[in-house]
C-alpha cells in the first residue's frame, strides 16, 4: 500500500545519501551497482511511500517529485 510516490531524477543525484536517512517510511535505498553517467549511485524506490516530502526537502539537487494519491494504491509499487 503507498499513499504517495516519487519521480527521481537519477542523473541529478550526486550520491550524498541525505534522502535514505530522511524518508520515515525507510523506502529509499541507493542502487549497488547502478551509476549515473556522473558516476554516483542514486536511490530508487521500494512500496510504501507515504508522500510525505521528506525526501524532496532534504535533498540538495531537486532529484525528487513527489506525489500523493487521492486513494492509496493497493499494489504498493507504482
Ligand atoms: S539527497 Fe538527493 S543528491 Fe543526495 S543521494 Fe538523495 S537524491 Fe541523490
Ligand atoms: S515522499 Fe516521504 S515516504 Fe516517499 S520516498 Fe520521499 S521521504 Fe520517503
Amino acid at each position: 500500500m503507498s499513499a504517495g510516490t516519487v519521480v527521481i531524477d537519477q542523473e541529478a543525484c550526486k550520491g550524498c545519501e541525505l534522502c535514505i536517512a530522511a524518508c520515515p517510511a525507510s523506502v529509499l535505498v541507493m542502487t549497488t551497482d547502478q551509476v549515473n553517467v556522473r558516476g554516483h549511485r542514486y536511490p530508487q524506490l521500494l512500496a510504501g511511500c507515504i508522500g510525505c516530502t521528506a525526501c524532496t526537502a532534504i535533498c540538495p539537487d531537486f532529484v525528487f517529485q513527489v506525489y500523493r494519491f487521492d486513494r492509496p494504491d493497493p499494489d504498493g509499487d507504482a
